[in-house]
């Protein structure tokens, strides 16, 4: 058992030590030409990821402050948005848009589900002055990992409808609904296409996929959005993407950067390259397969109930009757050296969760599974043989 314990909750994430090591360098001139090449390419580096041709703008905010800015960046008090909510962070974007002002509609899951393009399109349907749909790609508060891609296509769908009735053809547009997305726990970790999918905001932050400590989070945005962040009256100073994008040409950002964080992306995104995205994906399906696989042969019960929205970055499992989340996971800590999640919101002391993003490999894996079934069995529940 090393120093370092195996931290397997959904972020912040391990960081290896050749970005640790980068976190630790000089402070330089914020706005100089060695910090501005830095930023200019890391900025250009995200674009692949998140697979656009728009600018990814690097905010030093969380997760949180990413999905701040897409609201505020697009959207005015009164807009009606649809939220579609498979658990907490679902709950949380719905939650920032409602404090800005707009007026929100719900389309709520029960945790664990995923939701249904088909209920989207019916939604957006009985409500067709919509102007934004909020929706988390990969939910982490009961790993399940919605399929967006479809929820998109539901929701690009309505633009002809938008076309046919005329004003929008009068102005040779045809904007329909905005598509924002919350891939704070997704991109750099599985398949994610922001302009393929047809996505307008995305937001990811550092401590997930990445590799780094928190502290920043990548905002892209599609022209749609910027057509509406030409409109949007939300109050936003701080978080307003406009500024960032005005200052990313001088490979500035508009406040002073995270500059830490910067130099530890900076060897992150080179080590990501070195992998590449197929092995990236694949290494994190393996790692969801054998998390679901290990934790189902004792006996446990995955909260995602359809396997085909699993997500591959963090696994939600139900504790069984008997045993306490607090006990297994601290048992777990203090004897194990593996750091596991408990359960968010109405999920608390329900389930735990294991997080398998970012620096995981399959040895960290193996000594969770072990340190769980030991935790288990010391906690009284009888694991059934797994091998
Ligand atoms: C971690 C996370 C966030 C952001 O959380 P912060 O603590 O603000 O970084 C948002 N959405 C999802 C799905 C997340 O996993």
């Amino acid at each position: 058992m090393s120093d370092t314990p195996n931290l397997r909750i959904p972020g912040p994430t391990p960081v290896p030590p050749d970005i640790l090591e980068a976190v630790a360098h000089p402070m330089v001139n914020h706005r100089g030409r060695e910090f501005a090449a830095l930023i200019s390419r890391v900025a250009e580096r995200l674009k692949d990821w998140f697979q656009t041709s728009n600018d990814v703008l690097i905010l030093s905010a969380s997760g949180t402050g990413g999905l701040e800015s897409a609201v505020v960046s697009t959207l005015s008090p009164r807009d009606r948005v649809l939220s579609v909510s498979i658990g907490a962070f679902g709950e949380r974007f719905a939650a920032i848009a409602d404090t800005y002002g707009a007026e929100v509609i719900p389309l709520q899951y029960e945790w664990g589900q995923a939701a249904r393009a088909e209920d989207v399109r019916q939604a957006l349907a009985e409500h067709p002055d919509v102007k934004a749909v909020l929706v988390t790609h990969n939910e982490t508060s009961t790993g399940v990992t919605n399929p967006l891609e479809e929820i998109a296509r539901a929701i690009r769908s309505q633009e002809s409808g938008v076309r046919s009735q005329g004003p929008s053809r009068a102005s040779g547009r045809t904007d329909g609904p905005l598509v924002l997305v919350d891939a704070v726990s997704s991109l750099g970790a599985i398949p994610f296409e922001a302009d393929g999918w047809g996505l307008d905001v995305v937001v990811t932050g550092s401590q997930k996929g990445w590799m780094v400590p928190p502290g920043l989070a990548f905002v892209s945005m599609s022209e749609r959005a910027w057509r509406a962040y030409e409109n949007a009256k939300m109050p936003r100073f701080y978080l307003d993407l406009g500024r960032h994008r005005d200052a990313l040409p001088k490979g500035q950002t508009p406040w002073t950067p995270a500059m830490s964080i910067f130099f530890g992306l900076d060897v992150a995104l080179e080590r990501m390259a070195e992998e590449g995205a197929e092995r990236i994906f694949t290494r994190h399906a393996s790692m969801g397969r054998m998390v679901r696989e290990g934790v189902k042969a004792f006996g446990l019960e995955l909260l995602c109930q359809d396997e085909r929205y699993a997500s591959d970055t963090v696994t939600a499992i139900k504790c069984p009757e008997g045993v306490e989340v607090s006990a297994l996971r601290n048992t777990m800590e203090d004897e194990y050296n593996v750091v596991i999640a408990g359960g968010q919101g109405k999920l608390q002391g329900k389930i735990f969760r294991i997080g398998h993003l970012g620096l995981v490999e399959e040895e960290d894996i193996r000594e969770t599974l072990a340190a769980l079934e030991q935790t288990l069995a010391k906690l009284g529940f009888a694991v059934r043989a797994a091998r």
